[in-house]
């Protein structure tokens, strides 16, 4: 079955619909049983998809668990009340005090700071790696390494990473490899064939999809499904079915808001390297993209986000650029059906195994469902403005 298929019908299992077609909104905290017996059958069977208790999950939870898991590629599926819920939970599901952890230089950076605070205080070692260090990696695992961690593209500098030649190594030496795999959404690559253990999606970007919900996934393959649920469930993680129903409603759109997404931002981007101002695109469907080759292989398309390097520019002539956009507003966060823009600086001092050449600025964008040619006017007099202060 086709994706696009797929995400239309997943989950819908008349279990858990009664009949109709968005699994509905069940509040539960306390499931009752009228027998032992059921009680018995309930308690063993807790973690597949029937009734226990309210933190396991009602009927809409397992409707939207079971789509993610399939559209994944995975066996099982947990939810947190944020994507980064998500990350902290699986890696603290596999990782304890004498642990050392491989972690992408490019990650979204509270994942790197709970590196530096939590898990350091917890006796957990990180050593950052190179995004593009491929099989390299092999001369940073010690005996002690259990929990490789990817993230492709990196955030903010998109950098993609050669996922299968990593998971392989890792493989070989029993470490746990895990994806923050919110860029791709669970229907432009596939983890799990590419030796992914655990899949994390940051759901609050697209699979919600309009900006309104917080909420992270967690899927993860057979080997290591009841390690992340329960060790999830001991820390007490559990979601609102009504948070649910909307990234479940929002899941069923996907598909088409992912193609206009990439569609716009493509000609967005096209445009943007016309541009005298612009140095190089960090849009993984542009050759100008570190790991853009390993884009090709792995990912089925791109979307909205992109980061875009200019050749210089004064911190006035950044503020004028991003100031009194008409369509793009500046906030963190994307994946909505809205445009944004971000002035990034600071990158160099996030990066520590790889540098970052700060006399360049970085300007992030998510192309949103706008019209593109009015999104290149908002930028053509965004350039204007960056020009008139760079030039003073
Ligand atoms: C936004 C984001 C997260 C965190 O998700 P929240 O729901 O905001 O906690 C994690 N990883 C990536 C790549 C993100 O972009």
């Amino acid at each position: 079955m086709k994706k696009e298929t797929q995400i239309v019908s997943l989950g819908r299992d008349k279990k858990w619909t009664q009949g109709v077609i968005n699994p509905p909104v069940v509040r539960a905290s306390t499931m009752v049983f009228d027998t032992m017996e059921e009680m018995r059958f309930a308690s063993k069977n807790k973690a597949n998809g029937e009734l226990f208790y309210g933190r396991r999950g009602g009927p809409t939870h397992f409707a939207f668990q079971a789509a993610i898991s399939e559209l994944e590629g995975g066996v099982g599926t947990a939810l947190y009340p944020s994507g980064a819920a998500a990350i902290s939970n699986a890696l603290m599901s596999f990782l304890k005090a004498g642990d050392h952890l491989l972690m992408v230089d490019s990650a979204y950076e509270p994942t790197r700071a709970l590196c530096d605070s939590l898990l350091a205080g917890f006796g957990v070692e990180t050593t950052y790696y190179d995004p593009m260090i491929g099989a390299g990696i092999k001369d940073l695992i010690q005996d002690n390494t259990k929990v490789l961690f990817l993230e492709s593209p990196g955030s903010i500098t998109m950098e993609v990473q050669d996922v299968p030649t990593l998971s392989k190594i890792a493989h070989e030496h029993g470490i746990v490899v895990m994806l923050d795999n919110t860029w791709a959404s669970p229907i432009n690559s596939r983890p799990f064939d590419m030796g992914v253990d655990i899949s994390i999606q940051a759901a609050t970007k697209y699979i919600v999809g309009h900006s309104d919900v917080m909420m992270g996934t967690a899927t993860a393959n057979e080997a290591h499904w009841e390690q992340l649920r329960e060790n999830s469930y001991l820390m007490g993680q559990c979601i609102s079915p009504d948070d649910v129903y909307l990234a479940s409603r929002g899941l069923r759109t996907l598909s088409v808001r992912m193609a206009q997404h990439e569609k716009n931002a493509l000609q967005v981007a096209n445009w943007l390297a016309t541009r005298p101002e612009v140095d190089h695109l960090r849009h993984p469907a542009f050759e100008s993209c570190p790991g853009h080759e390993f884009f090709k292989r792995d990912f089925t398309a791109s979307n909205g986000l992109f980061s875009f390097v200019l050749k210089e520019g004064s911190s006035k002539a950044l503020t004028a650029l991003v100031e009194n956009m008409k369509h793009f507003k500046m906030g963190f966060s994307w994946g909505g059906y809205e445009s944004l823009i971000l002035s990034v600086s600071g990158i160099d001092s996030i990066r520590t195994a790889t540098t970052w050449d700060k006399s360049k600025p970085l300007i992030r964008l998510h192309i949103g469902l706008e019209n593109p040619d009015d999104l290149i006017a908002d930028l053509e007099a965004a350039f204007e403005r960056f020009n008139a202060q760079q030039n003073k």
